[in-house]
Parts: structure tokens; C-alpha cells; sequence
């Protein structure tokens, strides 16, 4: 089973009167329990293709299938649902709520949960900050901590609701290499631990080291599908690019 399928899916936005294309022709199946990267240059469509997974925007032609189900013309207020309840969101800027505790922002998304009581949320609030590391920070205000932590709150926040898949857009391109790296290892051996499938968007190259999906993504177009079978890749070109001797980022 796919946790997530896109098929022949496009993405046009009007910019004034243009029409910028920002996805062409996607079709891409994503196994439950990846730790999938999607890398590519800046304004490839990285964000976009998050989006549409993240069923925050909707596609301009295709279809997105999570968990088997067809949600392309979904209403807003399934969609939202559908996201409360198996999505969480990792951002580049962390996005933690600064007039609130770390313990109090992986809470947040658990709030307008009536299925969970405030038992359950403490329970939750407490394991997850204790996964990434965080329980003697539980009282700190985001400005009380550094960038890496700030992350591994927004970690914490995305696990609270437990979902199927978290998508993480570009979340080390805040911090240092150092402690990318370490939120990156972080983000893996959750994966590992849980089985959460993780979709990430980057354009750092080290992270192949420890992804074990690849997707390669250039001018809203899918190039290249990587998979990992112990130390080796396995790739696929999908499309011939424009120029041999371009240098990838
Ligand atoms: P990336 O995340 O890889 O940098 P994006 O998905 O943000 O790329 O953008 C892909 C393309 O779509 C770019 O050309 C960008 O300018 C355009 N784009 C993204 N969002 C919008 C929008 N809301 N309106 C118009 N154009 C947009
Ligand atoms: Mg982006």
C-alpha cells in the first residue's frame, strides 16, 4: 500500500496575468514507513509538490491519493480533518508559537482534538519532547532556545497527533551544517522507531547518505527517482535533462 500516490498531476499559479507552471506531469508512489527526500534547486516546485501532498493547496489537473483514498476534490473541512489527524508539518523557520512553551507548542496541535483528553495530550507532550531530547526544556520559550532545538520542538509538535506521514520542507535550511545534520539523524531514527514516513525537500547533498528515497525535481518536472537497498542506489532517469554538462546543486 502507498501512504501517498500522485498521478499525473500539474500545479499552475497566475502570477498578474501569467501562468507560471510549477508542476508538470507528476506521478510519484511513496511507500508507507520512506525516509524520502525531495531535492532540487530553489524554485523547482519542492514546496509546491509539499503542499499538494500536505493537502494544503490543490492540484490544477491529477489526482492525490492518501492512504488509498482519493482526496483530490475533497472539502476543505475533510481535508482539515485529514490533517489534524495524519500530517504533520515541519518548517523551515520552525513556526513555534513564541508566547508559548516548547511543551505548550507540541501540545497546540492537539488541542481541537476532542477524540483526546488532557491526560493523554500531558502523556504525549512529555514522550515526545523526551524523544528529541527536550524534557529539561519543557518550560523554555523559543527564544530561550537555539535553532536546532527550536527544530526538534517543531519535531515534537509534528509527532503529537502521531500521524502517518510528516512533511518537512527544507527544515535544516535554517541551521548550521552540524546541527542540520543532527536534526536530519534525529528526524531518521524516529523514522526508523516509529515507522512514520517522512517527506522532506532540500538542496543538500548529504542528506542522500541518509535518505532511502530519492526524488530529484527541476523546473516542476520529476528527473530522477533514487532507492536505496543497503549502501547502494538504484536510479532512474526519468527525463533527459537540458544540458549534460550542468552542474547539479
Ligand atoms: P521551491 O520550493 O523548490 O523553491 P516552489 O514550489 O516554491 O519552489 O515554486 C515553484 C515555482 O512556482 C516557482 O517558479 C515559484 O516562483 C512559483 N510559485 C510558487 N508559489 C507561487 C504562488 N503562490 N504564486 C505564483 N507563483 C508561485
Ligand atoms: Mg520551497
Amino acid at each position: 500500500m502507498h501512504v501517498v500516490r500522485i498521478e499525473r498531476v500539474f500545479k499552475d499559479y497566475l502570477l498578474g496575468d501569467q501562468i507560471v507552471q510549477a508542476l508538470s506531469d507528476i506521478t510519484l508512489h511513496i511507500e508507507r514507513g520512506v525516509f524520502l527526500a525531495i531535492a532540487g534547486p530553489s524554485g523547482s516546485g519542492k514546496t509546491t509538490l509539499l503542499n499538494l501532498i500536505g493537502c494544503i493547496d490543490r492540484p490544477s489537473e491529477g489526482w492525490i491519493y492518501i492512504n488509498d483514498q482519493d482526496v483530490t476534490n475533497w472539502p476543505s473541512d475533510r481535508l482539515a480533518d485529514l490533517r489534524a489527524r495524519s500530517i504533520g508539518f515541519i518548517f523551515q523557520t520552525f513556526n513555534l508559537l513564541p508566547v508559548l512553551t516548547a511543551a505548550e507548542n507540541v501540545e497546540y496541535p492537539l488541542l481541537n482534538r476532542r477524540d483526546i483528553a488532557r491526560d493523554e495530550r500531558r502523556r504525549r507532550v512529555d514522550y515526545f519532547l523526551g524523544m528529541v531530547g527536550l524534557a529539561k526544556y519543557a518550560d523554555h520559550r523559543p527564544n530561550q532556545l537555539s535553532g536546532g532545538q527550536r527544530q526538534r520542538v517543531a519535531i515534537a509538535r509534528a509527532l503529537a497527533i502521531q500521524p502517518d506521514i510528516i512533511l518537512a520542507d527544507e527544515p535544516t535550511a535554517n541551521l548550521d551544517q552540524t546541527t542540520g545534520t543532527e536534526v536530519l539523524r534525529l528526524m531518521r531514527r524516529i523514522n526508523k522507531e516509529l515507522g512514520t514516513t517522512f517527506i522532506f525537500s532540500t538542496h543538500d547533498q548529504r542528506v542522500m547518505e541518509m535518505s532511502n528515497r530519492l526524488v530529484r525535481i527541476e523546473d516542476g518536472v520529476l528527473w530522477q527517482l533514487g532507492v536505496r537497498s543497503g549502501k547502494q542506489w538504484g536510479t532512474i532517469n526519468l527525463q533527459r535533462r537540458g544540458s549534460e554538462t550542468e552542474t547539479e546543486e
